[in-house]
């Protein structure tokens, strides 16, 4: 299996504007309150990494609990909304409204150069490799339409099609090239299926990855990003990570949760990497603003005596033994698979 290091810097107040993120987490705090919690709207569920029921601890992030199970070690959101309620959280809530407004439009040219050319590179790679024959590519939840206008650029494909797409105000800039599938897709459709950011965001992870298994062509490419518990950031700083935001982050599966979900869906794993950047500042910067008796000695001395090559050298480390908290797979479906998936 491979695993891809990545080692050009990048700042997290590159693609998270401090004045601007702090704003989208009051508002989402605000929100929370408002469409769920005083609505009693909440389901129980299980851990949707493994299916367990034993949590080993748990704690509360903008009144919603969260859970850690006591069997695969993933995180998540217990009890949470329904899918259904997700989606209107998802297309009218101010929060997300301001994060599609300002967040992504402020950050639009540098995600586009430093996130979206390297999904754009990397899913070219793999159809090089896995799937040189490939002709559909259909992409769940899109939300950059700068993405899918480079994806259409390369013309590595002769047809693109946005299942639910969730670009709500912005779907005007999506290319007039991709076909849009509000309701479903068709089975065996697509060589390539990518899932950006879908299985921390959605009620059911195993949901989409059905999905996929049921819409890839045998052979065909499962492509996701997703945050995941088993990263530098969540298990050095546990609830007082700053990125613990529970309407975005409902799952926090666990590396080897995520591994063992394709798997069991019918998927053969060719790349599991952590190519996050960001690890390492975002730990130093939240223990900069802790107070002095909040513990976390060892790495409050490495950041403050160590150099930043040894900061450097040390993201390398967490990219290289999937440590980091961005995880980035790409799965082949196995032929005959479909059944098993159903
Ligand atoms: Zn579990």
């Amino acid at each position: 299996m491979k695993r891809v290091v990545i080692l050009n810097d990048l700042k997290e107040s590159d693609i998270r504007p401090d004045l601007g993120y702090s704003r989208y987490k009051e508002l989402l705090a605000e929100n929370i309150r408002r469409y769920f919690l005083a609505q009693d709207c909440l389901l129980e569920v299980a851990c949707p990494g493994c299916g367990a029921t034993t949590v080993c601890r748990h704690f509360l992030a903008m009144g919603l609990r969260y859970c850690v199970c006591g069997e695969c070690g993933s995180w998540y959101v217990s009890p949470r909304p329904s899918q259904e309620k997700i989606n209107t959280f998802h297309r009218e809530s101010t929060a997300c409204k301001f994060w599609r407004a300002d967040l992504v439009e402020k950050t639009a040219a540098l995600r586009s150069e430093e996130i979206f050319s390297y999904r754009v590179q990397w899913i070219a790679g793999l159809v090089e490799e896995f799937c040189p024959e490939a002709s559909v590519l259909v992409d769940r939840g899109s939300r950059y339409p700068s993405l899918l206008t480079q994806l259409i650029r390369q013309k590595l494909f002769s047809k693109i099609a946005l299942l639910f797409p969730e670009c709500f105000e912005q779907e005007a800039f999506l290319p007039r090239e991709a076909d849009i599938l509000r309701d479903q897709c068709p089975q065996a459709y697509a060589d390539v299926f990518v899932a950006f950011e879908q299985i921390e965001r959605c009620f059911d992870p195993g949901a989409i990855i059905r999905e996929a298994a049921q819409v890839c062509k045998p052979g065909g490419i499962f492509v996701l990003t997703t945050t995941t518990s088993s990263g530098f950031e969540y298990k050095v700083l546990a609830d007082q990570s700053p990125n613990l935001i529970p309407f975005d982050r409902l799952n926090l599966l666990s590396f080897e949760a995520l591994l063992g979900l394709l798997n069991k869906g019918g998927f053969r794993v060719v790349e599991a990497s952590t190519p996050g950047r960001l690890d390492v500042e975002m730990v130093k910067k939240t223990m900069e603003k802790l107070p002095a008796s909040s513990g976390y000695d060892l790495w409050k001395y490495i950041f403050n005596y160590r150099s930043p090559e040894a900061l450097h050298s040390l993201q390398e480390f967490l990219q290289q033994f999937q440590l980091s908290s961005h995880v980035r797979i790409a799965a082949v479906k196995e032929q005959g698979s479909y059944e098993q998936s159903r």
